[in-house]
């Protein structure tokens, strides 16, 4: 038993057992029944209004069955009329093939449900008119007989609607969209006729009772003319393609209307098996993305592109209807993959959007001729549909990914960006560092850490011209270390080094904050004294020579005595610094010739 119907099958049995419970406890009251003619002449009269009853054009089938409903509960006891109605339900299912569609499964289904709901609502509605005081059976009107009748066409009104939204919903539709207050109401149209139909045979004129019913007979004839082809067929399902174009329209991604495909096609299609595919032609595949069978949902699969049946028509964009498939060619067969010839229909239309196959949509059903040709056509349509929405979800998805990535780019743009400023920041500041030591040490003498030759020479030409502009003297003195050679030879060259630093200490020491101390040589250093005439300049430089001379310089080495010489020249004014420079060096060369530790 299918899933979708096995609940509607066992709805339909529990409806059945209260309804014959019901019709027994009734029935067990005494029930007088007519002749068994007359019995056949209500249900044939049922037959009758179901196959050729009035249809409006938005409703589908306007119950004329009211109509007899209602005479029959006003002229036999409810039992009777119940169990004459219940009957013709019983059996309309198997007499019509549309309302069974084709299955005999459902037809089965349809008269157990029917046949109960029928009994169930004719005995409320004739206990209702009883209780309510209704006359039975009526053969006249009077006012007080309004109420009772009121009373009983709602009550059969409100079982029918209950029992009816209790079936819709066992049968997985959606029942807010089938039961509106116009289907609710338009079945009561008939009440008043089926009132009139009883009184007039009651009153037992039976010529002004089967007038009437030829009035109705020409009623129903002159708004459906007999054994004309019917479009209402086409008419519903047209206006359910329009919803569902409706339905499908909006989705902004292709899941969600994956979902809202598969639910249109329900309300659309009956199928056991449906298959909604969609291509990839970048991969070459075609994805498989809902397979339902007998209500279950296979997991998304793929297949190659052009793989069986489902390839072939998407490659050809045709559409197919297999109303059996014991009569399909051999071609056919073979192209679906089919050894055997099985049972069952098929129905598939390619999704076709500005000429390009987004997909395939297939419905199949185990029962041959289950569908028609205004089948495939309603199917071909709602492709168009789905295509187009598909095309719409795709572009929604593309531009919804396209933000993300431009987001994802944009974020990891700016992150580069902040990690490469920084790192120029670093570079930059490095580079300073690195520029202000190399200048320092472009000034700088390595060993003891005063002036170098070069700053010296800069120095001295800057203080030159400030000398000049402000009127003030200025001296220059140089000193070298005695006899530093043997300093070196006898105690090495790492001694040499630590007295060097220590006297470049001294001098530095003797200085003002103006003076420059620069070593100029090897164990040359050179001295600028801003301010300074020869005599300060002397001076000054005796009592340097004097701290050298006395300082302690056995931590240095035991024993081990240093003393400088020293040249001082003043500047006149007008020399040039090598000049000037040269007088200082003649000075020097003096003291070193007389005698060495002292200043000239
Ligand atoms: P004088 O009294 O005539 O100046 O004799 P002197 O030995 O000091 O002079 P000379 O020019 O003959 O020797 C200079 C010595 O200074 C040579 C070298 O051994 C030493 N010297 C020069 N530069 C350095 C240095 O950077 N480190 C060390 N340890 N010794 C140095
Ligand atoms: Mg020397
Ligand atoms: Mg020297």
């Amino acid at each position: 038993m299918r899933s979708r119907y096995a609940s509607l099958a066992i709805y339909s049995l529990l409806l059945a057992l209260v309804a014959a419970s019901a019709l027994l406890s009734a029935s067990a009251r005494g029930a007088t029944f007519p002749p068994w003619w007359v019995a056949m002449l209500g249900i044939g009269a049922s037959l009758f209004v179901w196959q050729f009853g009035l249809r409006a054009p938005r409703l589908g089938l306007i119950s004329m069955e009211r109509l007899l409903h209602v005479g029959l509960l006003l002229v036999f006891d409810p039992v009777v009329a119940a169990s004459i109605c219940a009957a013709a339900s019983l059996t309309w299912p198997f007499m019509s093939r549309r309302y069974s569609q084709g299955s005999l499964q459902v037809a089965a289904i349809r008269a157990v449900h029917n046949a109960s709901m029928t009994a169930l609502m004719l005995l409320a509605a004739g206990e209702i008119y009883l209780l309510c005081g209704g006359r039975h059976p009526l053969n006249g009107l009077l006012a007080t007989d309004v109420l009772p009748l009121v009373a009983m066409a709602l009550t059969a009104q409100a079982v029918n609607i209950g029992l009816m939204m209790l079936f819709f919903r066992f049968d997985g539709r959606d029942v807010r969209r089938i039961v509106t207050p116009t289907y609710a109401l338009s079945d009561l149209i008939f009440v008043p006729a089926g009132v009139l139909a009883a009184v007039l045979y009651n009153t037992g004129n039976l010529a002004v009772f089967a007038l009437f019913g030829g009035l109705m007979l020409l009623f129903v004839l002159s708004f459906n003319s007999i054994g004309s082809p019917r479009d209402t067929d086409e008419r519903g399902p047209l206006t359910r393609l329009f919803e569902a174009g409706r339905a499908l329209q909006g989705a902004r991604r292709v899941d969600v209307l994956v979902e809202r495909i598969v639910s249109e096609v329900r309300t659309l299609f009956r199928f056991d098996e449906l298959h909604l595919v969609l291509v990839d032609r970048e991969r070459r595949v075609l994805d498989i993305r809902v397979h339902e069978h007998h209500g279950t949902r296979s997991p998304a699969r793929e297949t190659p592109i052009d793989a069986g049946l489902f390839g072939s028509l998407v490659s050809r964009a045709e559409p197919l209807l297999v109303g059996d498939w014991r009569d399909a060619s051999p071609e056919l067969l073979q192209r679906a993959a089919l050894a055997d010839k099985p049972t069952g229909s098929l129905l598939a239309a390619p999704l076709i959007n500005d000429g390009i196959v987004l997909g395939l949509l297939s419905v199949q059903h185990a029962q041959p001729g289950i569908y028609a040709r205004a089948d495939l056509h309603l199917m071909r349509q709602l492709g168009q549909h789905v295509a187009g929405a598909l095309a719409d979800a795709r572009a929604f998805e593309d531009l919804e990914n396209y933000r993300r990535d431009l987001e994802a780019r944009v974020h990891v743009r700016t992150t580069e960006l902040e990690k490469a400023n920084n790192e120029k920041e670093r570079l930059i500041t490095m580079l300073r560092e690195r520029s202000l030591q190399l200048e320092r040490e472009s000034q700088e003498d390595a060993l003891t850490g005063v002036a170098n030759r070069r700053a010296f020479m800069q120095r001295l030409a800057s203080e030159l011209q400030v000398a000049l502009a402000v009127g003030q003297p200025l001296s220059i003195a140089i000193a070298d270390l005695d006899h530093f050679k043997v300093v070196n030879d006898e105690l090495g060259h790492p001694v040499g080094d630590r007295a060097l630093r220590q006297s470049a200490v001294l001098m530095r020491r003797n200085c003002r904050g103006s003076d420059l101390v620069a070593r100029i040589g090897g164990e040359e250093f050179a001295l600028i004294l801003p301010g300074m005439t020869r005599a300060d300049a002397s001076a000054w430089c005796e009592a340097l020579r004097a701290s050298v001379a006395g300082h302690e310089w056995d931590d240095i080495h035991p024993g081990l005595s240093i003393t400088i010489s020293i040249g001082v020249a003043q500047w006149d004014g007008s020399a040039e610094i090598d000049e000037l420079v040269h007088v200082a060096d003649t000075q020097l060369y003096r003291a070193k010739r007389s005698g060495r530790n002292q200043v000239a």
